[in-house]
Order: structure tokens, then sequence, then C-alpha cells
């Protein structure tokens, strides 16, 4: 009988070897579905659908024992027809090994018999933590087989992830766009982002047309010493509140005589976070000649994630701001 294991590997982990060593014992050949096959250089989708094929291929050719076929699967948005089209597009499979049960329930409908299976050191054998580890630096070659490790040195996996993640180009393309269009500078005090907003408004040619400053103000200290944040207020609300998340964008405004002042002030984790301030918790503050204002958001996700995200939301408070 074929089985089918279908998953995206970005990329093929030691838990996606797991399952294929289970299919070894129930199955006398396998095919791998490489889902989301036109997806490429995606923050969470960095490797092309050939590069899965070609990784998955070196792994199988030396450590499987039954026959195995790998196949790219692109996405199709249909849900419920979903299962149909990929029995439409493989060879005959007998069976399928999956954990979402969505997938298992789409398979199901179809009469193709499934198999739930067993997650393997779920925490470290994820395509998730593993692009996190690479992108913080963190160990992660013990999480993969030795061939993923050599072929994603080869193609500088870490190096893509690198300037890639969690940027996207088209919202400071369209930031830096409309501040030049309307001819207003800015200049931006983060705390918790400690210089990404200022990276990322930097990241398009001209954008010294704009952006004139920006200030990491980390600690309490430097909020108050730097952007005249009021000491009592930082004592009462704390450094992450709407007052000082204000007080901050009002001050380097002024300090650098800018149209606009964009400040960020928040939790990145993972520790750090109360009851009333969990970690995520961050504010935003805005300030133009004529008023200041600020937003608080609650994200999820690590360290690196919560700040991405904070980026990203400042970029868009710019765009909206115009629109
Ligand atoms: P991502 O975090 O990018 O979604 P992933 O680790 O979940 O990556 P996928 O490519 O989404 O990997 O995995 C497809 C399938 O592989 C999952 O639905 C699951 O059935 C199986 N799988 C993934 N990790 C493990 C694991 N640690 N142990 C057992 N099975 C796993
Ligand atoms: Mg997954």
């Amino acid at each position: 009988m074929k089985g089918l294991f279908i998953g995206r590997f970005q990329p093929f982990h030691k838990g996606h070897m797991a399952v294929v060593e289970q299919m070894t014992e129930e199955c006398d050949s396998i095919i791998i579905g490489v889902g989301s096959a036109q997806k490429e250089r995606e923050i969470n989708d960095p490797l092309s659908g050939g590069e899965r094929v070609d990784i998955i291929k070196k792994v199988l050719n030396n450590r499987s024992p039954l026959p195995f076929e790998v196949y790219p699967i692109p996405d199709i948005n249909c849900y419920p027809a979903w299962a149909h089209y990929i029995k439409a597009i493989l060879p005959p499979f007998g069976r399928v090994y999956a954990n979402s049960s969505v997938v298992l329930r789409l398979f199901e409908e179809t009469r193709i018999e499934t198999t739930e299976v067993k997650e393997v050191n779920r925490d470290e054998y994820s395509g998730t933590e593993i692009r996190r580890r690479i992108v913080e630096g963190e160990d992660w070659k013990h999480l993969v087989p030795e061939e993923v490790v050599e072929y994603l040195e080869g193609i500088n996996m870490e190096e893509m992830l690198k300037p890639t993640i969690g940027i996207s180009s088209e919202t400071e393309k369209k930031a830096a766009h409309l501040l030049t269009k309307n001819d207003h500078t800015i200049s931006t005090a983060e705390s918790c982002t400690g210089g990404l907003i200022a990276h990322r408004l930097t990241n398009v040619p001209g954008s010294s047309m704009y952006f004139l400053s920006g200030i990491v103000t980390y600690s309490n200290e430097a909020k108050i010493e730097h952007l005249g944040v009021d000491k009592n207020e930082l004592q009462k609300r704390g450094a992450v509140s709407a007052e000082v998340a204000s007080q901050m964008a009002e001050g380097v405004r002024r300090k650098m005589g800018t149209d606009i002042g964009l400040a960020t002030s928040g939790i990145a984790g993972p520790g750090g976070g109360t009851e009333e301030k969990p970690v995520g918790t961050v504010y935003m503050a805005l300030s133009d000649k004529e008023e200041v204002r600020s937003r608080k958001f609650h994200f999820s996700g690590n360290r690196w994630e919560v700040k991405r995200q904070t980026s990203e939301k400042a970029l868009q408070w710019i765009i909206e701001y115009f629109e």
C-alpha cells in the first residue's frame, strides 16, 4: 500500500523523519506531498517547492528503505475540493498520514484511510521553531537530518531568512511614498522595537527625504534624558503606557524638528509580563503639530514576532495617517 504524507517542509526536520519511519512499518511505498509548493522566499515559506523536493529526495535516498516519490502540491483555495484535487494529481495512494484534523476529515470524506501521526518532540521538531532559531542565531542543526543541514548551508538559508523575516517591503515602500509625496519628515523614538522601525523606514532608497532621526531609548533614564519624558509619569504609569509612549513621540518630534514623531513602548517577552500588561502589550504613539494619539496593541508570538508586528503596525499607521 502507498502512504501519502503531506507537509510544507520548511524545512524537513526530524519530526517529519519520525513520520516517515512510522510509514516504513505500515506501507510498502511512500509519497511525500510538498504543500504550498508555489510559495518561496516568504517569512513562513523561505524555501521554494523545488528546493524542498530536492532536500527530501536527498534525505530519503540515504534513509528510506522503501521506494518513495516526492511531488509538489500547490494550494487551492476551495477547501472542500482540496482532497479530491490531491487525489487527482498524485499517483493512487491508499492511506494519508497527517496530524491536522481538517486534513484527516477531508480525506476521510473521500474514503481514503487516514492515520493520525503521533507528534514527536513537537516543541523542537517544528518548522516554525527551526526557522525562529535560524533567524535568532540559536542552535538548530540538531533538529534536522544532516543532509538538510548541508543543503541549507549550501543555499545560505541563514542569510536568506535574515533580511526577509517579518519585512513586508510593500508597507515600507508605501509609507516611504506617502511621506515623500506629502513632503513630511519623521523621527522615531523606539523602546521595545530596538530600532527596527527606523531600520524599516530607511530600507527604501531615497529615505533621507523623509527620515531625519531615530533614537532607541531603552531605559527609563534614556527616555527622561533624551526625550524629556516626565519622571513621575514614568513611575506612576510605567514605561509601557499610553502616557509614556505619547511623551516619547512628542519628545522626539520636538527634539528632531520633524512633522511626525512616532514612538513605541512594549513588552516583547519572554519575561517582563504582568497580569495587567502581559507579554505582547505594546503602546504606540504618533505625534504631529496638532496632537498626539496613542494606540494599544496586544501581539502574540515570541520576542521577534512582537517586534516585527509592532514595526508593521507602525508603518501601517503612517500609511493610514496620510490616507
Ligand atoms: P510549520 O511550523 O512550518 O507548520 P511543521 O513542523 O508543522 O512546520 P509541516 O510541514 O507543517 O511542519 O508538517 C506537516 C506535518 O508533519 C504535520 O501536520 C504533522 O503531521 C507532521 N509533523 C510535524 N512535526 C512533527 C513532529 N514533531 N512529530 C510528528 N509529526 C510531525
Ligand atoms: Mg505545520
